[in-house]
Order: structure tokens, then C-alpha cells, then sequence
């Protein structure tokens, strides 16, 4: 026998049995977004490499180790990690900015990664994420994460914690970072190999280290000083008391987390992340935040945006399994043209049908018509002769001889 070839590590099919709970996110998505008056747009999956690497950001994690990179025509593309960049390129590229704001855009779909797999991470996995551009008000930020725990609840999901966090803008931040590299410069040399990377790079994706022994370094009173010190200006102030206010009135309950600081780097003001307390380690289902600067960094007019991203495997992981759909009607027949035709006649009104293509014993048609449908429909010699049908109910038993009209009634 020919060797068998695996699926790749970190990647994963969806079987049938699982797709119905796929169709329920993708559906409630399409539902609860349109309410909000967002659109749905499709970007491709590969994109030229520089954009991940302005869009994203060079010192993220994403750009410098996970991103799946190739060659083409002298060209350098990438597997999109993230969808953002691309969306940002698209709004730009197709004149979006002449639209009046704001401007609501909505996507799912694969997302690649090439991190170390593990339950609740995946090399492939998906995200459904929205994006909204051109409003600079917190009405906007609060607006996204409303919808977002709207999503979540229209698919059972209302025990999960919302957690919000200001970084302030560039320029209050500038100042934060100084201070923050300053109360951990004793410390240098107990941080983690990565943290002594970002020290210089990005100091803030310190405090998102997930490494225990840095943990335990950012608990220390003097750098607990400085992580609760309200460093953000009064504008960055003002729009983060504003967006809570709007919270409260919409009795979203959030908490705020001053580690909070994300991964990428095209965040300013408000960052925000949604987690359950039933996924382990990996338990962040929601990511998002306001990126004012992204669309003009990537060549675009100066654009306020804010957005966020979900997991679509870790929501499933919080969803039951729903029961597979089962046919209505299995017919058992010896008669493929007379079998073919009632199947065709109940396909054609909506009905899911199916029977026998292998001319198969009647016993062995009525165990299988038991496994995978409500009804057995039996069409022998007999009931073919008068035009009629027999109905088993194989929940039950009971059964019945009909016509196709009565049938309809039944299935
Ligand atoms: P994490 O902290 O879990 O690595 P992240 O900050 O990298 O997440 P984002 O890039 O903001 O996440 O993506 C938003 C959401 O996408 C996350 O909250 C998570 O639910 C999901 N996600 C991110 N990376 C993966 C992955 N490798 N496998 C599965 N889901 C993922
Ligand atoms: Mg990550």
C-alpha cells in the first residue's frame, strides 16, 4: 500500500460533523453584523510581504518569527496572518475614503501563524473581524465592542469577561515607555530572552509576557507603580472615561487591565480582549482596538479606525456540538427509475432525500435508512403497482401506506 500523507502540524480538517457549528457562527455573523450596518468584504489570502511587515509591525512577533513567507516571480508574499492589513490596503486601493464615514467592513476566513501548535492554537486557524474607519469619537470604540458582545450572546455565549485598556497615543506614550524602561533596567537581566529583545524595540509588549519569571517581576511595587500610574494624556484620558461611561449606560461589564498592550504594534487608545474562563491558556476569543494611524502608514489619507478580531476555533470550543441534520425521508426500493423519480419530485420541493444506488437487500435499506434519516419510504413491487407509498416512522415504527400527496403531510 502507498504510504499515507498526513495533515500538515498545526493544521486541522473540519469534518462534516463539525461544519453545521462553522455555518452557525458564519450565519449569526452575517445576522448581527448587517444590524449594525456593517458589510461583508473578502481580501485575498496571500498579499505582498512589506504589507504585513508595515502593516502589522516589525517588531511584532507575527512579523519576525510566525509569518509563512515565499517566493514568487522575484516577489516576496505572505500567507496573511492577520486580516487588518489587508483591509486596510483594500479600503485604500478601492478609493473607500470617498465614502462617507464611517465606513463598516466585515470578514472571515483562514488566518496562518506559524507558532508552536497547542490546545487553542493552531498554524491554520480563523478569525471573523470587523473594521470600522473614519470616526475618532469613543462612540465608535464602544459600538465595536457592544457588537462584539452581541455576537457572543446570540450564540449562548454571556459569561465571558471584557477587558479594556487605554495605551494613550503616541506622544503620552513616549513618556510611558521612559518610565517603564527605566523601573526595569535592574531587572535586565532576569527577563525572559524575548522580553530583552523588546525592551528597546517595543517595551510595552513587556507587560504581555506570558513567561512566569517576568510575571513575577512585573508584580514588584516600584514596576506596579508605574503600570497603574495614569500616564495617558487629557485628549487619550477624556476619550477613555467617555467610552467607559458608554459601557456603563449599555451595562456591558468590562474590567480594566493595565497589562493589557496587544501584540501588534498599530494600536493607540483603546485596546480591549474578550476571554472565557473555560479554554485553559489560551483563552482570549476576542482581540481588538483602535488603530488611527494604520490607513496613513500604509499610504492612505489619515484615517481613524478601530476594529477587532475573534477566534472562530476557540468559540467553537465554547459551543456544543450540534446534532447533524438527518434526512427527511430514506427510500428503500429495488427500483432505481421509480426510486430515482419520488426522490427527485421530494428533492425538488426542499425535501433532504436520499436512497439505495446499489440495489441493496430491503433489510439491509431499512438499517441504514434508520441510522441517517426520520422516515423510511418503501417502494416495492406492490405500492409501485398502485402509486402509492409506505412510510415507516423510524422513531417508532408505525407505519403506513399513503400517496404522494398524503406523503407531504408526513415528511
Ligand atoms: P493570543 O494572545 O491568543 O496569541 P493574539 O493577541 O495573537 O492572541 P490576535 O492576533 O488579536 O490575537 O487575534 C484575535 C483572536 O484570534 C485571538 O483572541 C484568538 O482567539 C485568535 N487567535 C490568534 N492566534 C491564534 C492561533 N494561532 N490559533 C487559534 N486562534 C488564534
Ligand atoms: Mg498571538
Amino acid at each position: 500500500m502507498a504510504k499515507i500523507i498526513n495533515v500538515v502540524k498545526g493544521t486541522h480538517d473540519i469534518l462534516p460533523q463539525e461544519v453545521e457549528q462553522w455555518h452557525i457562527l458564519e450565519k449569526n455573523a452575517l445576522e448581527i453584523f448587517s444590524r449594525y450596518g456593517y458589510k461583508e468584504i473578502r481580501t485575498p489570502i496571500f498579499e505582498v510581504t512589506e504589507l504585513f511587515a508595515r502593516g502589522v509591525g516589525d517588531t511584532t512577533d507575527i512579523v519576525n518569527k510566525e509569518m509563512y513567507t515565499f517566493e514568487k516571480s522575484e516577489r516576496s508574499l505572505t500567507l496573511r496572518p492577520e486580516n487588518t492589513a489587508g483591509v486596510v490596503r483594500s479600503y485604500i486601493e478601492n478609493g473607500m475614503s470617498r465614502l462617507s464615514p464611517p465606513v463598516k467592513l466585515w470578514y472571515k476566513g483562514p488566518m496562518f501563524r506559524y507558532e508552536r501548535p497547542q490546545k487553542g492554537r493552531q498554524r491554520q486557524f480563523h478569525q471573523v473581524g470587523v473594521e470600522m474607519f473614519g470616526v475618532k469619537e469613543p462612540a465608535a470604540d464602544a459600538e465595536v465592542i457592544l457588537m462584539a458582545v452581541d455576537y457572543l450572546k446570540s450564540l449562548g455565549l454571556d459569561d465571558l469577561e471584557v477587558e479594556i485598556n487605554s495605551l494613550g497615543c503616541p506622544k503620552c506614550r513616549e513618556e510611558f515607555k521612559n518610565n517603564l524602561k527605566a523601573v526595569l533596567k535592574p531587572e535586565f537581566d532576569n527577563l525572559c530572552e524575548d522580553c530583552q529583545k523588546r525592551y528597546e524595540k517595543n517595551p510595552l509588549r513587556l507587560l504581555d509576557c506570558k513567561v512566569e519569571s517576568c510575571k513575577a517581576i512585573f508584580e514588584k511595587p516600584e514596576i506596579q507603580k508605574v503600570i497603574q500610574s495614569d500616564f495617558i494624556c487629557e485628549e487619550c484620558a477624556d476619550h477613555f472615561a467617555k467610552l467607559k461611561s458608554y459601557l456603563d449606560t449599555m451595562q456591558v461589564k468590562y474590567t480594566v487591565n493595565k497589562l493589557l498592550v496587544r501584540g501588534l504594534d498599530y494600536y493607540n487608545r483603546t485596546v480591549f480582549e474578550i476571554k472565557s474562563n473555560n479554554l485553559g491558556s489560551q483563552n482570549a476569543v476576542c482581540g481588538g482596538g483602535r488603530y488611527d494611524s494604520l490607513v496613513k502608514n500604509l499610504g492612505g489619507e489619515d484615517t481613524p479606525a478601530v476594529g477587532w478580531a475573534m477566534g472562530m476555533e476557540r468559540l467553537n470550543a465554547l459551543l456544543p456540538v450540534p446534532e447533524l441534520k438527518k434526512l427527511n425521508g430514506y427510500i428503500v426500493s429495488n427500483s432505481p427509475v421509480e426510486a430515482l423519480e419520488l426522490a427527485q419530485k421530494l428533492r425538488k420541493e426542499g425535501y433532504r432525500i436520499e436512497f439505495d444506488l446499489s440495489n441493496k437487500k430491503f433489510t439491509k435499506q431499512l438499517e441504514k435508512a434508520s441510522k441517517v434519516a426520520d422516515y423510511a419510504l418503501i417502494l416495492g413491487e406492490d405500492e409501485i403497482k398502485a402509486g402509492k407509498v409506505s412510510v415507516k416512522n423510524l422513531a417508532t415504527s408505525e407505519q403506513k401506506t399513503v400517496s404522494i400527496e398524503e406523503l407531504r403531510s408526513i415528511l
